[in-house]
């Protein structure tokens, strides 16, 4: 199986080469040139097999390259207890109805980004091996809050990597900061940018496709790669958990086989739900994938309208890792569903870095109305739905889920539909806190992050992460802050070189 790039389809690379490089030379990502299909004898046997061997299962049909020696190292490295809070890795809970909560946030960082960045180091440093590169890696990330942590964690004393985090100054949650400002490790470094999320993404996207930068980190033995969604290396891992708890549904007998469901997802940069597609394409029965955003709901209007208009007010709100403006995965989806014309995407992608806005073709709007539904709420409706929640069924959401509980409501109110359906359930709520106790009517202006926590667990009694718990003491490593268009220096400064 070989990867092409969105931009230029005459590119042609290996999973590894797509992995180590992070995203093309022309600017494109990286796709499989051919998505693999599994049978629903396939999805059902997984459904009898402990998590690594069902994320084996499927990476072998996407690293082709991978021996399945090499995969197993990586899986088995991964997702194991040493690393999640729970043997199963992800948990699915029935909510009510139909309705299941797929939680994605038992890892070391309390969101769904560990799910894929707990095993990119391993995919990377085997990638690297393979292709005898023998240059260090460094490792670029814009953040809106959860990457960069979890980015972090992965790749804390990865050796050969390094590793440098950029993040919206006043973009993301005090724990958040917390977390990346006292990350341990030797090989990491974190700066905060003046500039919101978008800002830190074009900068790195900048930084990459930069010749002048890559000669000079070539001529000193090091190479950037990305651990950012644009990369295949975390999108592949996000694929895994969507067929894998289709096929426990199975095992369970809350389905039958072939039964079709809805995936609600959470989205910032597309690259969650964009998983749930290629779990559809792969042949997982999905019926409606839907796409949840906050106020910056730039993706439910061009689902719904085929026009993408980044040129609007940009919100700061309590789902800070969806606030994003430019949905880098969003070029994979429609790579795909244009027929894979590259030209068309470098139209369309033109138009959105010089006037910000295009408009996609008839028969894309079609197969977009077909595959997706989108709504979005603001603030005040993310908080109205987790007070509901708790107090309905005792479960507490974060504000990032909550919205993909609000949008789902809405489209169940709206089409009458009951089919059974999953909604990623990204964030622990304990991320949160201050957001959290709010929307329960019981904020605490005074309270430090820490003492949000507790709070939080007198009144919901769900067990806090003690990674969180354990920040309180660590001391704040990393204070630096640039300009937006300072970030190039401030890497090669950094880099010494
Ligand atoms: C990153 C993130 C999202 C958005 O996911 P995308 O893949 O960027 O669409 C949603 N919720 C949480 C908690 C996140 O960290």
């Amino acid at each position: 199986m070989y990867y092409k790039s969105t931009r230029n389809s005459e590119v042609k690379v290996s999973s590894a080469e797509a992995i180590a490089q992070g995203i093309s030379k022309d600017g494109g990502l990286f796709v499989p040139e051919e998505i693999p299909a599994l049978s629903m004898e396939e999805i059902a046997a997984l459904g009898k097999m402990p998590y690594a061997d069902r994320a084996a299962a499927i990476f072998a049909k996407y690293l082709t390259d991978f021996s399945e020696k090499e995969i197993r190292y990586c899986v088995d490295n991964a997702y194991s207890v040493k690393n999640f809070d729970t043997e199963n890795i992800c948990e699915l809970k029935k909510l009510f109805g139909g309705a299941y909560m797929l939680e994605l946030w038992h890892g070391p960082t309390c969101a769904f980004k560990d799910m894929a960045l707990q095993i990119l180091p391993y995919l990377l440093t085997v990638s690297a091996e393979k292709l005898q590169l023998g240059k260090k890696i460094v490792i670029l990330v814009a953040t809106s809050g959860d990457t960069g942590k979890a980015a972090l964690e992965g790749f804390k004393d990865v050796e050969e990597t390094q590793i440098m985090v950029f993040y919206p100054e006043d973009g993301v949650s005090a724990m958040q900061k917390k977390q990346m400002t006292t990350q341990e490790g030797a090989n990491v470094g974190v700066c905060a940018i003046k500039g919101n999320f978008d800002d830190a993404q074009n900068g790195v996207k900048a930084i990459f496709t930069s010749e002048e930068i890559a000669e000079k980190l070539d001529k000193n033995g090091l190479m950037f790669s990305s651990a950012n969604s644009i990369n295949w290396g975390r999108l592949a891992p996000q694929i895994i958990y969507y067929i894998s708890s289709y096929a426990k549904l199975l095992a369970q007998g809350d389905i039958k086989a072939g039964e079709k469901i809805n995936i609600v997802v959470p989205t910032g940069n597309f690259g969650n739900i964009l998983a749930g597609y290629y779990a559809k394409k792969m042949g997982v029965p999905v019926n409606k994938l839907i796409c949840a955003s906050n106020a910056n709901n730039v993706l439910t209007e061009f689902i719904n309208t085929g026009v993408y208009n980044k040129n609007r007010q940009f919100y700061t709100t309590i789902s800070p890792s969806m606030d994003i403006l430019i949905s880098s995965n969003l070029e994979r989806l429609l790579y795909h569903i244009c027929g894979e014309n590259d030209a068309r995407i470098r139209e369309w992608f033109g138009m959105l870095a010089a006037q910000g806005r295009y408009e996609v073709d008839e028969q894309v709007k079609a197969v977009l109305k077909d595959e997706f539904y989108a709504g979005c709420c603001d603030d005040k409706e993310t908080k109205a739905c987790i007070k509901e929640i708790f107090n309905k069924y005792s479960y507490i959401c974060d504000t990032h889920t909550a919205v993909a509980v609000k949008v789902y409501m809405d489209y169940v109110k709206a089409t009458g539909d009951n089919t059974k359906t999953v909604i990623a359930s990204t964030a622990s709520p304990y991320k949160f806190s201050g957001s959290v106790l709010d929307a329960l009517g019981v904020s605490d202006e005074t309270a430090d992050e820490f003492e949000l926590v507790e709070k939080l667990l007198e009144i919901t009694g769900l067990p806090a992460p003690e990674s969180l718990l354990a920040l309180k003491d660590k001391e704040v490593r990393f204070k630096d802050s640039v300009e937006k268009d300072k970030m190039s220096g401030y890497i090669l400064g950094c880099l010494g070189i």
